[in-house]
């Protein structure tokens, strides 16, 4: 789950990394306010969970409160990569001397955190790594021991920042690795930190990545999740307890146990098709559960063949029947449909479907082999 620039900096300022003193606003006469009570020049901030809101247009300077009511004009109500923009922030607005970039995230490889730094802030770190990677400059960090002095001293070298500056970014890597901690993040980032004119550190953007796993001890940061800025399949599948993943194929998986979903995407790609999601109906599945996997499947409109791959341990073949039938019965759709149901209760489910009009396979292989068949004369007759 993604955090808005202004929960993510609140929640740094928290940790003692020194922020803007700007205030959240959702309308033009919101923003007059705030301007006036800030008292000088203002940054006209979009809050939309995407990044390059800055090329985008969403990130204006104003003079004056007039100015900066009508750049929040022209910003709310703004499309940015397909987001409607409902708020900005408004903060002071801070003059540049040098950008910096500096996130926390997992390693995955090294199995801890990293800090990651660069003197080339401000631009997407992703296009740094990819033209300078020698820009970037890493400290694993130990959960247990946290940002050690010297480690922080080394990333300010390594960056070229003024010896001056050191003691307040050891300050700010430190609570930010903090906050990344006590927040289950996956990324805490700040780009760009910037040395203001008056010769300080400030954080002026920010951006944080909660594990979604974690959300249930971090009912706080649950509370804040913004469903505007969610897909509705994504939204629907968290509800019913479902793991999806849309994906750009156009085979549609419905499959009980994440490694079993793995395992028919690849049978796919082997047979020559290419899967429209992931989806892990989960153990012990009941049927509502299972209809409303395939109702996110069948909103899809690159879906051109459902394939279901169930093994029924605890999950039950007959259960998984029931919710297909039940989703049929609300969405009628010519989309062909390959079952493959293995395990507990197997001879009742098929029964159940033998009505229905499926193609049913008995291996893993021939079911994959048959969707994808079926995906390509299903395109060949809408084309
Ligand atoms: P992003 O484009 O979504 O990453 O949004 P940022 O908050 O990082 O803003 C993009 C760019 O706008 C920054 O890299 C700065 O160059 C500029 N910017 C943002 N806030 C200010 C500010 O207060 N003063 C000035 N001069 N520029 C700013
Ligand atoms: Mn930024």
């Amino acid at each position: 789950m993604k955090l808005h620039e202004y929960q993510s900096k609140f929640r740094f300022a928290e940790y003692g990394v020194p922020i803007p003193q700007g205030k959240l606003a959702t309308s033009p006469d919101d923003v007059f306010r705030i301007a006036k009570e800030i008292g000088g020049p203002v940054v006209v901030k979009a809050q939309v969970l995407v990044g390059g809101r800055g090329k985008a247009g969403g990130i204006k300077l104003a003079k004056t409160p007039k100015e900066a009511q009508k750049v929040a004009s022209g910003i709310l109500g703004m499309d940015i990569k397909g987001l409607t923009v409902k708020k900005v922030l408004v903060d002071p607005a801070a003059e540049i001397e040098q950008e910096i970039y500096l996130g926390v995230t997992t390693d995955r490889t090294a199995r801890k955190p990293v800090i990651i730094a660069s003197g080339e802030g401000g631009v997407e770190i992703e296009q740094v790594a990819a033209d300078t990677p020698e820009k970037i400059i890493r400290q694993h960090i130990d959960p247990f021991l946290g940002v050690r002095e010297y480690q922080a001293r080394n990333l300010a070298l390594e960056i070229g920042l003024s010896r001056e500056h050191w003691k307040a970014f050891a300050r700010i890597a430190d609570g930010l690795f903090r906050c990344y901690m006590a927040s289950d993040a996956s990324l805490a980032e700040i780009n760009p930190l910037i040395v203001t004119g008056d010769d300080e550190l400030l954080a002026i953007d920010g951006k944080m990545v909660i594990d979604d796993n974690a959300l249930f001890r971090q009912p706080s940061l649950a509370e804040m999740r913004d469903m505007d800025d969610e897909a509705p399949a994504e939204t629907q599948a968290r509800q019913a307890g479902l793991s999806y993943v849309k994906l750009g194929g156009e085979i549609g998986c419905m499959v009980n146990g994440a490694g079993l979903a793995m395992a028919t995407m690849d049978m796919t790609q082997l047979f020559g098709g290419s899967p429209a999601n992931f989806l892990d109906i989960g153990g012990g599945a009941q049927s509502d559960k299972v209809a409303a996997a395939l109702r996110i499947i069948l909103a899809d409109p690159n879906v051109n063949s459902v394939l279901f791959n169930i093994f029924g341990g605890i999950t039950r073949c007959d259960e998984v029947a029931r919710g297909i039938l039940a989703a049929l019965d609300e969405i009628p759709t010519d989309v062909p449909m390959v079952v493959r149901l293995v395990g507990t209760n197997e001879e009742e489910g098929r029964a159940l479907l033998a009505d229905a009009d499926m193609t049913t396979a008995t291996t893993l292989a021939k079911a994959a082999q048959k969707a994808v068949e079926a995906a390509k004369s299903y395109a060949n007759a809408e084309a």
